[in-house]
């Protein structure tokens, strides 16, 4: 599977183009969503070259698997919408039918305010 470097993340990441911060650290980086669906949108990305979740669990190193998803519940607690804090819903677009956009894997976090159905048409 061959990865984009010239995809909005990966600029993001490189610094070429700016995002509203959350968090970061050696392996992840949050920001808020340029175009917020919700009271709160963020977006958690790993610092790896990841096309989706697929790419990343077949090719990411185990810490970098750990931290990415030890990173999404720490965005969620400073946000201040963590599971004791009415919750949240993290959730990755894959592929087409996924319809992911950004070709560099991604968890959207949504709170701030009841999210709704699951699925919409
Ligand atoms: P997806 O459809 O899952 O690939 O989602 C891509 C998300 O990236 C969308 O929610 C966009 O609003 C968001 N997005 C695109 N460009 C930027 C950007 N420069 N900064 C922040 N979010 C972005």
């Amino acid at each position: 599977m061959n990865y984009d470097k010239n995809n909005i993340f990966a600029k993001i990441l490189r610094g070429e183009i700016p995002c509203k911060k959350i968090y970061e650290n050696d392996f992840i980086l949050s920001f808020h969503d340029i175009n917020p669906q919700k009271k709160i949108h963020a977006l958690v990305i790993p610092k790896g070259e990841y096309v989706d979740l697929d790419h990343f669990l077949k090719n990411a190193k185990e810490k970098e698997i750990l931290e990415f998803f030890k990173g999404i519940t720490h965005v969620a607690k400073i946000l201040k919408i963590s599971n004791v804090e009415g919750g949240y819903r993290a959730l990755s677009n894959i592929s087409t039918n996924g319809g992911q956009e950004v070709p560099h894997l991604h968890f959207h976090i949504f709170g701030g305010e009841k999210i709704g159905k699951m699925v919409s048409n």
